[in-house]
C-alpha cells in the first residue's frame, strides 16, 4: 500500500517503488511512502493563493470554532487512530499522549479564540501615547502571514506533532503543509484522511507530504514559516538552507534536548518527595519507550544519596513490563523501528565510555506477546557518571530512547552548573519541599532552560508532568534544544503574524483596532448607549453625563455605609504629613457616583449585568466641593457563543433557551472634574443581549 499524499486539493499517490514502512512491533511491512514527482512549488503557492486567503478572512473566533469542531469530529473517531497507533510501538497510553493529546490542543486553541477580538487581525499590547496635546499616538497590530506554515516533524509523535502546530497556525489564519518523519507518517496520513473528509476546514488549509521533503525549501518565501523537530544536524542544514536565509523566513527549530531532574538536598527516603522522585523518572524513562523530546535524560543527586536512588530507581524499572503494546499487561512498547534502536546504541555507546550501566542490557530485553529482534524493543538502561565535570559525554550525547544517566552533586550550586552543562534544553525538574532551594534553582538555571516543574508532595497528585509540554506554556528551549519556541497560548499565535507598529490620530488608530482610544472622535447619535442592543452598538458610541457635585456629607455617609474609615476620608483627621490637604473621597465612592451618572435607569434596557472592571486608576483627589461628570464611551465588543441546547438523548439541538444570546461590552469611564482633568479611569464590562 502506498500512502497518499494530500496536496493541491487531491489525494495523490507519489512514483517509483518509495520507502517501506515497518510495523515496530512486527517488523512487517506496513506501507510505502514517497513524494516523487510531486511539485513543491505548486504545493506552497497553493496554500498561499487558495488556504491563506480563506484562512485569513476568518475571524479568530471563526477559526476557534473550526478548530472546536474538528477536534470533536476527530475525537469521536480516535479507536480508529489507536490501532494504527500501536504499529509505530506505542502503547495505550503512549497513543493516548498523541492522539488525545494532539485533540487536546486543537480544543485549547478552541477556546484561546475567547482571548482574541471577533477579527482577523488583532493589537498587541498597550496603546502608546506619542504627543501631549493627545491628537497623535501609537499601538500595534497583529495580522496573519501571507504565506504558508511548513512543519518538518519527527517520528515520535506523529498526530501530536501535527495538531500542535496546525491549531496555532490556523488559528492565527495561516494554512499548513506537514511533513511528518516518513518512518511514522502512515500514522498522520490516517488522521489527515479524516480531517479532509471532515471538510471542516476551509480547502487549502491543510496538505501532506508522505516522504521525502524533496526540494519544498528551494520555494519558501519571506511570508512563510517554517517549524522543525528533529536531529540538530538535520536543523542546521535546513536551516541554513539559502533560499530561508535570503528570504529570512522564520526558522523555528527544536532539536536534541539533555533535559535533567535534581534532587533536592531536602528529600530523603521516607518523605513523599523521594517516591514522586522515583516515580517521575520511571515514567519519563518508558512512556513512548523515552522517545520524548522532553524526556529526562540527566538526573542529577546528592552524593551521599546516589546509590540510595540509583537501587530504588533499579527497582521501580523492574516492575516495568516491556512488549507488545496490543497486550494489556505491557507499560513500555518498542521503539518507532529498527533503525532507530541502532541509533540508539550508538549513542549509548558513546556515554558508555565514561559511565557504566547499573540498570538494564544492552543486549538483551525480556518482552510479552512479541519477538524481541523483530521488534524494535530495548531495556530500559540506567547509566552512572560519578565524574560528571570530567565526563562530558553525557552532556553532549542524546540516546533518543529509554535511556537516562545518574549523577551525583555536591551542593546545589554544583547541581545548577551541572544542568547547565547540557547548554540549552526543553524542560528541567526540581523535586524538593523546600521553595527556598526551588527559587534558588529555577532563578539560577532558568537561562538554561524552557519551561521548569517544581515538583513536590502539594502538587505531585495534579501535576501534568516533567514531560508534558502543554498548549497554554511555551514548549522550545535555548542552545542545544534548537532555540526555537512553540505554543505558550497567545504567545504562539504570533510566530504566525506580521507585527506592525501603527501611528496616527486616536480617531485613525480606532478605527483600524475596532477599539476605542482615548481622545478619539466620539458619536453622541443622542441615544443612550445602555439602550442599544449588541448589534446596534458601535465602538465609540458616546454620552457626556450631567455634573455631580461631590460634598463632605456623601464622604461621611460612604465611609458609614461601607465601613471604610481609612483616616484620608475623615473630616477631623490632621493631614499633616499624609498625601492629601483635607477630606478627601474614596475612590470607590467616586466610582459609584459616576455609575449613578452613567446608568440610564429604572426601565429594563438590554444590559443584562454589570460584568467586572478591567482597569480603574484614580489620578487626582477628589476633595468635597469637587464637581464630577463622566465621558462614557463603548470601548470594545466581544461576541459571545450561545450554550447549546441537549435533547434528552444528548444531542445538540440549536440554542440553550436558557443562556439569552448576549456579548461583552466594554466602556471607557472617563471621570472629569470641574476644570476638565480626569480624576480616575475605567474600563468596565457588561453584558448585552442580542437582538430578540
Ligand atoms: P531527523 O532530523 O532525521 O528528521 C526530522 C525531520 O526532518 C523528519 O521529518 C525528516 O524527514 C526531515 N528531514 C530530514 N532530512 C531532511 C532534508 N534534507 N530536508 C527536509 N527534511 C528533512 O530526525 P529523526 O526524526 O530521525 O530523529 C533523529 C533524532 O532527532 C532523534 O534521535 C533525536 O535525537 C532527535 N529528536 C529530537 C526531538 C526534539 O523535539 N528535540 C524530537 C524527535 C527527535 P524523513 O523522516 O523523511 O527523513
Amino acid at each position: 500500500m502506498k500512502l497518499e499524499n494530500y496536496i493541491t486539493g487531491k489525494w495523490i499517490t507519489g512514483d517509483g517503488d518509495g520507502q517501506s514502512l515497518y510495523d515496530a512491533v512486527t517488523g512487517e511491512e506496513i506501507a510505502k511512502a514517497t513524494t516523487e514527482g510531486l511539485d513543491f512549488g505548486s504545493i506552497l503557492d497553493y496554500g498561499r493563493s487558495i488556504g491563506n486567503p480563506a484562512l485569513r478572512r476568518m475571524s479568530f473566533h471563526e477559526r476557534g470554532r473550526m478548530l472546536r469542531a474538528l477536534a470533536t469530529y476527530l475525537n469521536e473517531r480516535k479507536e480508529k487512530f489507536y490501532q494504527v497507533s500501536y504499529k509505530t510501538g506505542a502503547t495505550k497510553t503512549d497513543s493516548w499522549i498523541d492522539i488525545e493529546g494532539g485533540f487536546g490542543n486543537l480544543f485549547s486553541n478552541a477556546s484561546l479564540r475567547r482571548k482574541f477580538p471577533d477579527l482577523p487581525y488583532c493589537t498587541d499590547g498597550d496603546p502608546v501615547s506619542l504627543s501631549k496635546g493627545g491628537n497623535f499616538m501609537g499601538h500595534h497590530i497583529l495580522v496573519p502571514k501571507e504565506g504558508v506554515a511548513i512543519h518538518i516533524n519527527a517520528f515520535n509523535f506523529p498526530v501530536w506533532g501535527m495538531l500542535e502546530k496546525c491549531a496555532v497556525n490556523w488559528l492565527a489564519g495561516v494554512p499548513a503543509v506537514v511533513k511528518p518523519a516518513t518512518i511514522t507518517s502512515y500514522l498522520t496520513e490516517a488522521v489527515v484522511q479524516e480531517i479532509i473528509a471532515s471538510g471542516i476546514l476551509p480547502e487549502g488549509a491543510l496538505q501532506l507530504i508522505c516522504g521525502s521533503a524533496g526540494d519544498v525549501l528551494d520555494h519558501v518565501s519571506s511570508q512563510d514559516v517554517i517549524t522543525f523537530t528533529g536531529s540538530k544536524s538535520t536543523g542546521l542544514k535546513l536551516r541554513s538552507h539559502p533560499k530561508v536565509l535570503n528570504e529570512s523566513v522564520p526558522f523555528n527549530m527544536e532539536a536534541d534536548s539533555l533535559n535533567a531532574i535534581v534532587l533536592g538536598e531536602d528529600v530523603d527516603p521516607g518523605i513523599p518527595e523521594w517516591d514522586i522522585f522515583i516515580k517521575e523518572i520511571r515514567k519519563e524513562m518508558t512512556v513512548k519507550a523515552g522517545q520524548k523530546c522532553t524526556a529526562i535524560r540527566r538526573i542529577f543527586v546528592p552524593e551521599n544519596k546516589m546509590e540510595d536512588v540509583w537501587k530504588a530507581i533499579a527497582l521501580s524499572l523492574k516492575q516495568t513490563t516491556i512488549g507488545n503494546p496490543l497486550n494489556e499487561k505491557v507499560r513500555m512498547g518498542s521503539l518507532a523501528g529498527q533503525i532507530q534502536r541502532q541509533e540508539v546504541k550508538q549513542q549509548v555507546q558513546k556515554i558508555l565510555a565514561s559511565s557504566q550501566i547499573v540498570y538494564g542490557s544492552l543486549d538483551s530485553v525480556e518482552v510479552l506477546d512479541a519477538d524481541p529482534d523483530k521488534g524494535a524493543f530495548l531495556s530500559p538502561l540506567l547509566l552512572l557518571n560519578e565524574k560528571p565535570f570530567e565526563s562530558t559525554a553525557v552532556h553532549e550525547v542524546e540516546a533518543f530512547g529509554p535511556v537516562s544517566t545518574i549523577m551525583p552533586y555536591k551542593d546545589l550550586s554544583e547541581a545548577i552548573e551541572l544542568s547547565k552543562k547540557g547548554k540549552g534544553s526543553l524542560c528541567s525538574t526540581i523535586v524538593t519541599a523546600n521553595d527556598k532551594i526551588a527559587k534558588d534553582y529555577v532563578v539560577s538555571a532558568g537561562t538554561h532552560h524552557g519551561r521548569m516543574l517544581v515538583l513536590n508532595a502539594e502538587c505531585a497528585k495534579e501535576s501534568t508532568g516533567h514531560g508534558s509540554p502543554l498548549p497554554m506554556l511555551v514548549h522550545g528551549g535555548p542552545g542545544r534544544a534548537g532555540g526555537g519556541e512553540e505554543m505558550g497560548g497567545i504567545r504562539g499565535v504570533k510566530h504566525y503574524m506580521q507585527r506592525v507598529a501603527i501611528q496616527g490620530s486616536p480617531t485613525s488608530i480606532t478605527a483600524i483596532t475596532r477599539i476605542y482610544q482615548q481622545n478619539a472622535k466620539g458619536n453622541t447619535d443622542g441615544k443612550h448607549p445602555f439602550k442599544k442592543y449588541f448589534e446596534e452598538l458601535q465602538i465609540g458610541d458616546q454620552i457626556i453625563t450631567g455634573k455631580k457635585l461631590i460634598t463632605s456629607e456623601d464622604i461621611d455617609r460612604f465611609a458609614d455605609l461601607s465601613g471604610d474609615h481609612f483616616y484620608a476620608h475623615l473630616r477631623d483627621t490632621d493631614f499633616s504629613n499624609t498625601m492629601f490637604d483635607k477630606q478627601v473621597a474614596h475612590g470607590y465612592f467616586i466610582m459609584s457616583a459616576a455609575a449613578g451618572l452613567f446608568v440610564d435607569s429604572y426601565e429594563k434596557n438590554p444590559v443584562l449585568l454589570n460584568y467586572g472592571i478591567d482597569e480603574l486608576r484614580f489620578t487626582k483627589p477628589v476633595y468635597a466641593g469637587t464637581e464630577i461628570h463622566i465621558r462614557f464611551t463603548c470601548k470594545e465588543k466581544i461576541p459571545q457563543d450561545q450554550k447549546p441546547a441537549r435533547t434528552a438523548e444528548g444531542v445538540q439541538s440549536g440554542g440553550d433557551e436558557n443562556d439569552l444570546p448576549k456579548g461583552i461590552v466594554k466602556w471607557l469611564v472617563e471621570i472629569i472634574d470641574e476644570t476638565n482633568e480626569p480624576v480616575g479611569i475605567a474600563t468596565i464590562l457588561t453584558m448585552v443581549k442580542r437582538k430578540p
